[in-house]
């Protein structure tokens, strides 16, 4: 792999490779961007078949997570880390302690977090050897309701552009996945007057869930959720589900769901979605709720600041497709372009000396 030529074409600004012979520990940390503020993105434990596939990952996650935190209005850049590993073999404390002290010698231009395989029983351990870890239990904890939250509020602002107001009450969902952010829009929803609540699921645990606490919700068999004749169609579970065979099929009015990678093709689905005449939330977008709120972790985490932060997903929807229709582009295509100018914007707006 070519990785200079790679960091140049997209504009990355540093990849590092570290190694604990003692405890295992193999991994890469990017840095794509830090314009904005330091690289902020998880770890992800994944056993890669090679070091090429580990690199192309990791640079192509922390690039999506600077239009991210851009897009989501946060004074962050984009970062991650990947570690080369069989999560069931490699887990414990002095590998997690040996990446703490990693990330540490990294001085605050990375902050890492969840992903993959590393929870937050794992980010103490990491917390132990660095302050540069957000996510953790005792402070904004699980990020899930508040991902659901910002979904919730991103399907608010498409409705307004669809029917001309964004209530939720008496319109129909078609929800993909109630796993954790599946599970949490759901109530959202119901609590908000929603009408008929459609739901699928492949997990019998999680089908038995739902159908416990809202009996009113209606599960169907997975492949027969997309061709649902609702409002909206709610991704809440996997990559890739916009594709060729689905976007067909669709009789919803808008898409807009928690998931990420929602487009198989980012430019081909994004366009073939519009051409259908159908609204896409775009995802790195309208799931940044959880992004958001360990966000507030290092200002001194308050539930109610980060709440009303993740209520702003709605203004900046609307400010996308505005956009989208002014460049006559799709949503996905408008929102780089929104998380592009922002950067750019503010380097602009930094570049004058200030004393603080
Ligand atoms: P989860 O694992 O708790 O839930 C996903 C659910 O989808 C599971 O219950 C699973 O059984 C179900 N599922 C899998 N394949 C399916 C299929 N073919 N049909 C129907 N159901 C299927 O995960 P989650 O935390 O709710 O995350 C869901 C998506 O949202 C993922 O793409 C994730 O990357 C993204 N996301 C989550 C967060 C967060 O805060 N949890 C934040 C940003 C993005």
């Amino acid at each position: 792999m070519k990785k200079f030529e790679y960091m140049e074409k997209h504009g990355y600004e540093q990849l590092v490779y570290f190694h604990d012979k003692a405890t295992g520990l193999k991994g890469i940390t990017c840095i794509h961007n830090t314009t904005l503020g330091p690289a902020l993105g998880g770890t992800r434990l994944w056993n890669y078949d090679n070091e090429d596939d580990a690199t192309l990952d990791v640079l192509r996650l922390a690039r999506g997570m600077t239009y991210k935190a851009a897009a989501a209005g946060l004074n962050l850049g984009g970062g991650k880390t990947v570690l080369i590993g069989d999560a069931e073999k490699v887990k414990n404390e002095g590998y997690f302690r040996g990446l703490g002290r990693y990330v540490q010698t990294l001085n605050g231009r990375y902050i890492t977090a969840e992903d993959v395989n590393v929870h937050a029983k794992d980010l103490d351990f990491v917390n132990m050897e660095t302050d540069f870890v957000v996510g953790l239990k005792h402070k904004s904890g699980n990020p899930s309701p508040m991902t659901s939250l910002g979904c919730f509020h991103g399907i608010r602002a498409s409705l307004k552009v669809i029917f001309g107001s964004d209530s939720i009450v008496g319109r129909t969902f078609a929800v993909q996945g109630a796993g954790e952010t599946g599970d949490y829009l759901i109530e959202y929803l119901r609590d908000a007057g929603a009408g008929q609540i459609y739901f699928t699921e492949i997990n019998e645990k999680h089908i038995k869930k739902i159908g416990e606490k809202y009996p009113e919700v209606t599960f169907v068999e997975p492949d027969k959720i997309y061709e649902l004749d609702v409002d909206v169609f709610a991704p809440c579970a996997l990559g890739a589900v916009m594709n060729d065979k689905t976007i067909p099929r669709l009789k919803c009015k808008i898409v807009a769901g928690t998931a990420n990678n929602v487009l198989d093709d980012e430019q081909k689905h994004g366009l073939m979605l519009k051409e259908a005449g159908i609204l896409y939330a775009p995802d790195f977008v309208i799931n940044a709720g959880g992004l958001i709120n360990v966000y507030h972790e290092l200002q001194g985490y308050k539930r109610e600041n980060a709440v009303n932060d993740i209520e702003k997903i709605y203004d900046r929807l609307e400010l996308i497709y505005k956009l989208a229709e002014e460049k006559d582009t799709d949503t996905q295509e408008a929102a780089k372009i929104f998380a592009k100018d922002r950067i750019a914007t503010i380097s602009t707006v930094r570049s004058n000396f200030v004393k603080r």
